[in-house]
């Protein structure tokens, strides 16, 4: 049965939580940062950041999986497609992202197999329809698209394939809103917690927050009611301080998240430290392919040369992932870095902070 999402969309309700938000924040200086993408490119569509009190702050954090993937995991992509007889397949966005000298699409102009795919799975089905090309899945993401990738591999394995593999480059949430909140630069006062995410993960990863950093959370939905409500919430919970972790997306996630998800994760992967963009090395932040199914894991099938990392010139993608810097105060934006022509990849995905802003300023 389709949900009925109007009375998230509902005008009325959403202007009652506006006012309500104002009461809360009065003149108090509070900085909040939703961790989603999907929430930046949803505060930017219905026009929040205008219309809620000028001292409520809301930054966008290091919650879109493409932005934060390292230079140097995307050279390792476009080393792989430079190979005899590889072909890359990837979710679109990915493609256009710049490496230190090329990209995926750069790549593919000059005659690399580079393909886009809408599910990891769809990748299994070319390995096993093409059994002269290597298929290489570039994995990029987070909690929400671990399982899928999970599956991929156990798929392929399970039809004996040799010839899929993952460049296991998948990311999990917790370790950078850890970094943030310890980091005094930026001095978040509660997070938006990822709807998504939380719908595998639950709410327990998150309660380190509180109980570490006094840090509240709220998990909301994407629907502009719900947002408010989260926003709400966390207003009241950081003007009364009584830090905690809510759920206030019931309707998508619950507390005890997906346990049947989350085993076939921890049946293909296990925890590994990752690069990101912007919060550098963190420990245990992110996914390997277990022993068990090395065959599928393209960083150890194909050894290759990468080539030594270089960032984009003048680009700051790091610090508006951290939420210190708001992508209009990048002095590309809008200039030398455009949706069209993009610098850095906060302004190629299309739940790049960058984007969001240049979309809906
Ligand atoms: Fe990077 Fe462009 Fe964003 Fe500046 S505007 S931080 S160059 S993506």
């Amino acid at each position: 049965r389709a949900l009925d999402l109007d009375a998230f969309r509902d005008p009325a309700l959403a202007r009652e939580l506006i006012e309500r938000i104002a009461g809360i924040v009065g003149d108090r200086p509070i900085k909040l940062m939703e961790v989603c993408g999907t929430h930046t490119m949803s505060i930017g569509r219905y026009g929040f950041r205008s219309i809620l009190p000028k001292s409520l702050q809301l930054l966008s954090g290091p919650g879109c999986p493409v932005c934060v993937t390292a230079n140097r995991d995307i050279d390792h992509a476009i080393a792989l497609a430079r190979l005899d007889g590889a072909c890359i397949a990837t979710f679109g966005d990915m493609v256009r992202v710049p490496g230190s000298t090329s990209s995926l699409a750069a790549e593919k102009s000059a005659g690399a197999d580079v393909r886009i795919v809408y599910s990891p799975l769809d990748a299994v089905d070319l390995a096993a329809r093409n059994p002269e090309l290597q298929v290489i899945f570039m994995g990029v993401g987070f909690e929400t698209t671990a399982p899928l990738i999970a599956a991929s591999i156990v798929a392929a394995s399970e039809r004996g394939l040799s010839n899929f593999s993952v460049l296991c480059l998948h990311k999990t949430t917790p370790a950078a809103l850890r970094a943030i909140a310890g980091d005094p630069a930026c001095a978040v006062d509660g997070f938006i917690l990822p709807g998504h995410v939380s719908t595998i993960t639950g709410t327990a990863p998150f309660r380190f927050l509180v109980d570490e950093f006094a840090t509240p959370g709220v998990v909301t939905g994407f629907e502009p009611v719900d947002i408010l409500e989260g926003i709400a919430l966390l207003a009241e919970m950081v003007v009364d301080g009584t830090p905690r972790i809510a759920n206030a997306y019931r309707r998508g996630a619950r507390d005890g998240g997906n346990p049947v998800a989350r085993q076939l994760c921890a049946r293909v992967f296990e925890p590994a430290d990752a690069t990101w963009r912007g919060l550098g090395a963190l420990p245990a932040s992110g996914l390997r392919i277990r022993d068990d199914f090395a065959a599928f894991d393209a960083a150890r099938r194909f050894p290759v040369d990468i080539e030594p990392t270089r960032e984009p010139r003048g680009c700051r993608c790091g610090d508006v992932l951290r939420g210190v810097m708001a992508p209009s105060a990048c002095p590309l934006f809008g200039r030398a870095c455009t949706p069209e022509h993009p610098v850095g990849p906060c302004m190629v995905s299309s739940e790049g902070s960058c984007a969001a802003y240049f979309r809906y300023r």
